[in-house]
């Protein structure tokens, strides 16, 4: 379904306070914003069918570049035809850079102005990751929205810590802009560092927009900073970058968290919360968070969340959903994502219409009304 002659492009439709609605054009089809990734970290969202993801509203998926990278490879997934007929996802696919996650998973990791080495939590086996690396393996992989390798010191660190590393990660952006070159149809977005600290987070901006991005991403954050310094940062980061591009924050959040980011002006986000949570019994609602392995359950006829359309929440009792998740049944961690995923893009959904609408605050008032419940009364 590729069209080649459709170019990347964003254009914003409406705005409410800082709120933005919009839609990014891509060859592979249309992603509104806001707009919420499901992360498919091992070319899968885990428990799902790629249709069944799409179901839920998703119209763009996350990959992992240091997960496919080490397994199967991108050699070897480019061989097979690319990512999206590996893992049969015929829309867009955004891939991460892979710096992230060799900070947080790989062993032995060794710095350097050239990039990263490490080695591989699967088997111990030696890799480097270089910005030139990271371009080719995005490439490989067919990734339609391309993320530049930088490096994301853990918080907190130090003003001197934070800003080298900011600088680091602006040199490595010039590089990723260079090695990715002049590809119609595909995007590659820079991402702003600089941790808590307004003016680093100001001059990363400035060098970012110099070198020229498609989209540009406000990362190191959610990254053990609480949500209150979060939103702190994001009063002004999501300011300090183009507006006429999609803004990405990467890895958030939690409903409230993204309720929040797009408030501040965040048009795409991606967390691996509603699949993992689903997976562990947790499920998101419209009035607040269920642990469904708790026995105030065994005896519920009635639904997960009555608001919700999705297969767990039609189809299915909050004493069944109990029953499975203590059976150790494969449809819990199925049904609980798939309702987890829904409950997210409903989220997406109603405020894209409510900033369209110029509702947008008194969106936010419901929805957090409807989130402090905590959840139904029991039977
Ligand atoms: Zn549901």
């Amino acid at each position: 379904m590729t069209d080649t002659q459709t170019p990347f492009s964003f254009s914003l439709n409406a705005t409410d306070g800082k709120a933005r609605t919009g839609v990014i054009q891509t060859p592979r089809g249309d992603i509104r914003t806001p707009a919420f990734m499901p992360v498919g970290t091992a070319a899968t969202v885990k428990a799902m069918m790629p249709e069944s993801v799409r179901a839920t509203g998703a119209d763009i998926l996350l990959g992992n570049t240091y997960h496919l990278m080490l397994r199967p490879t991108a050699e070897r997934i480019a061989k097979l035809g690319g990512l999206h007929k590996f893992m049969n996802w015929d829309r867009p696919i955004l891939t991460d850079s892979g710096g992230f996650q060799v900070m947080s998973l790989a062993g032995l990791r060794k710095l350097t102005e050239k990039g990263v080495t490490f080695k591989s939590h699967i088997d111990g086996s030696k890799h480097e990751i270089t910005p030139e690396r990271s371009m080719e393996i995005q490439e490989l992989l067919g990734s339609d929205i391309v993320m530049c390798f930088d490096e994301c010191p853990a918080l907190p660190a130090d003003r001197k810590r934070i800003a080298e590393s900011m600088e680091l990660s602006m040199r490595w952006a010039a590089r990723s802009k260079a090695a990715f070159g002049d590809r119609p149809g595909h995007a590659l977005f820079g991402i702003q560092q600089g941790g808590l600290e307004q003016d680093l987070r100001g001059q990363s901006a400035e060098a970012l927009r110099e070198i020229g991005f498609d989209g540009y991403a406000v990362g190191g954050l959610a990254v053990g900073e609480g949500q209150e310094a979060m939103f702190d940062c994001l009063d002004y980061a999501p300011d300090q970058l183009p507006v006429d591009k999609p803004r990405y924050l990467m890895g958030v959040g939690k409903p409230d968290d993204i309720v929040g980011a797009v408030a501040r002006g965040i048009d795409m986000m991606d967390c691996v919360l509603p699949s993992r949570s689903g997976r562990t019994g947790q499920a998101f609602t419209r009035k607040g968070v269920v642990n469904i392995k708790n026995a105030r359950h065994a005896d519920d006829p009635r639904p997960l969340d009555e608001g919700c359309a999705c297969p767990a929440c039609s189809n299915y009792s909050r004493a069944y959903l109990h029953h499975v998740f203590r059976s150790h049944e494969m449809i819990s961690g199925m049904l609980l994502t798939w309702h987890n995923l829904r409950y997210f893009q409903d989220i997406m959904d109603g405020m894209r219409g409510a900033i369209a609408a110029g509702t947008f605050e008194a969106w936010q008032k419901e929805f957090h009304e409807g989130r402090a419940q905590g959840d139904i009364d029991p039977l």
